[in-house]
């Protein structure tokens, strides 16, 4: 996959690594603009102003309009930076963690009932706890594929689907409504992103736990959609809100708001992945296991984590920053085009 690596030093050679990973056709900005947006826009404005901490430096990229991808790739290697020159780890900037272990959830494509059982099954023999299966938007089917994996797996699994917005408001209370005698544990997003009304009108029509997600662009979306009750549930995206403590904030409005979300992304590579274990373990809000799976997804990435796996469980490791290392050798394999800004 193409992904863009920022590595943040400073004059004695102290670094600070972020990336952003865009899921291709599905998350708002490709490589390219993020390339763009951080080279001509972001970087140079960032070097300018030469920050020295966490909140000076989130001030710099909040001046910065849209590109969120590309703030939240800085804004990690910022952190890291941070991190590394305090001795901390970047925990510490969302309150510190309260747990060492975090369970990761597993994932079905959209496929046959029958084929996403079997694949249930080969999850929970691998040792998860919850997966997400995603629907097409074909109600009946749909529906048919929560029941037979739900009858399959579901007195030994967590099961959550997602709609990814293919259901207009009026299909979606009738596949939520026939779902509430399942153990589906949430319904993510069953309307399109910008159907805020519709989103409201499903979650206060059944007693099936409705989940946003697209919708929720940005911390006044998050705000909106809380104030108004639209969902039970969040799914929280460092990436796409822009950064890990946009994220922060929105899991402590949502704390407020008696409110739990699942952070997590698609295809994050370690740095990512690390930057939101760090921010889950700090949050007691989070609805768990988390969606942070890049690490399952990667064959080969040029990092070194302090993290290790097993089971469907990360450990964390005590370590300043993100516990994350850029293996120099290695990354020359994956990069294509390097950019230095003095
Ligand atoms: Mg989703």
């Amino acid at each position: 996959m193409d992904a863009v690596l920022v590595i943040l030093e400073t004059a004695d050679g102290t670094r600070g690594i972020g990336t952003a990973d865009p899921s291709p056709g599905y998350s708002r900005q490709t490589s390219q603009e993020i390339w763009d947006a951080l080279s001509d826009v972001i970087l140079p404005r960032f070097l300018e102003v030469q920050p020295e901490t966490p909140c000076e430096g989130a001030a710099v990229l909040e001046s910065v309009q849209g590109h969120e991808n590309a703030r939240c790739a800085v804004e990690m290697a910022f952190l890291d930076l941070c991190g590394h020159v305090n001795d901390k780890s970047v925990a510490s900037f969302f309150g510190g963690t309260s747990r060492k272990r975090e369970r990761l959830n597993a994932w079905i494509g959209v496929d046959t009932p029958q084929s996403m059982a079997e694949n249930a099954r080969v999850w929970r023999d691998r040792g998860f706890a919850s997966l997400k299966l995603k629907l097409d938007g074909n109600p009946e089917r749909d529906i048919e594929r929560v029941r037979t994996v739900v009858g399959a797996v579901g007195s030994q699994m967590q099961v959550r689907a997602d709609v990814n917005g293919a259901y207009d408001s009026k299909t979606a209370i009738d596949v939520a409504r026939e779902l509430e005698d399942t153990e589906l544990v949430h319904l993510e997003q069953p309307v399109p992103q910008d159907d805020l009304d519709g989103l409201e009108a499903v979650t206060k029509s059944t007693s099936t736990t409705i989940m946003a997600d697209e919708c929720l662009l940005t911390l006044d979306h998050v705000r909106k959609v809380l104030d108004r009750g639209a969902a039970d549930r969040l799914k929280l995206k460092p990436l796409r809100l822009g950064g890990l403590l946009q994220a922060n904030d929105a899991l402590e409005m949502a704390a407020d708001a008696g409110i739990d979300c699942v952070v997590g992304h698609g295809f994050g590579l370690t740095p990512a992945t690390s930057a939101e274990l760090l921010l889950t373990t700090s949050h007691e809000n989070v609805f768990r296991p988390v969606e942070s799976v890049g690490l399952l997804k990667m064959a080969d990435q040029p990092f070194e984590s302090t993290y290790s796996y097993s089971d469907g469980m990360v450990q964390l490791a005590e370590a300043p920053g993100l516990g994350v290392s850029v293996s120099d050798n290695h990354l020359s394999e994956f990069s294509e085009t390097r950019l230095t800004i003095p």
